[in-house]
């Protein structure tokens, strides 16, 4: 079994990764040099300023939203354990952001990986499901969840500290 102190289970925090910030930034200043420079050249009656202004700016930032959206899901995604490549390619497929829609609906809770075995777990197990690794502290005797500062156990009266000190407090690094 691997030591679990050395293993850091979200290291990666940062939701929106930074090449879709770029992409959403290079995506805004194209769409608005293309409406400002290249379109009113083929337009004979251009529409008045402000509307023009209005227009332009709003859908430039639909378009890096977007992108922030397509990454979003490609490092939320994972921590679900759901298929980014999947969601990434039907956000781009559904028009008007549906993709986005149906993955908000339809996303699997959150996912963190065991520590000890790297199987997907989800964040109200106790245990691991694959090699019985203690996830969060859980009284001995009747294995509610319990908070690792509580002397006895809130539902049935158990002293904690009666515990085998791995057992409980191994999730901890103590
Ligand atoms: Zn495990
Ligand atoms: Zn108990």
């Amino acid at each position: 079994m691997k030591n679990p102190e050395s293993i850091s289970v979200n290291e990666d925090t940062r939701l929106i990764p930074v090449w879709s910030i770029v992409a959403a930034a290079a995506a805004f200043v194209l769409v608005e040099y293309y409406f400002w420079l290249v379109l009113p050249d083929q337009q004979h009656h251009a529409p008045p300023l402000g509307l023009r202004a209005y227009f332009n700016i709003s859908f430039g930032l639909l378009v890096s939203l977007y992108f922030l959206m397509v990454g979003y899901v490609s490092k939320d995604a994972p921590r679900r354990a759901m298929s980014a490549r999947f969601w990434i390619a039907l956000c781009f497929v559904m028009p008007g952001g549906i993709g986005a829609v149906l993955y908000f609906l339809l996303r699997q809770p959150e996912v963190s990986r065991c520590p000890a075995c790297s199987t997907h777990v989800q964040n109200d197990f106790h245990f691991c499901p694959q090699c019985n690794y203690q996830l969060t502290a859980s009284c001995g005797h009747c294995f509610r969840a319990v908070r690792s500062t509580d002397q006895f156990c809130t539902q049935c009266g158990h002293e904690l500290a009666a515990d085998h000190m791995p057992a409980r407090l191994r999730v901890l690094g103590v």
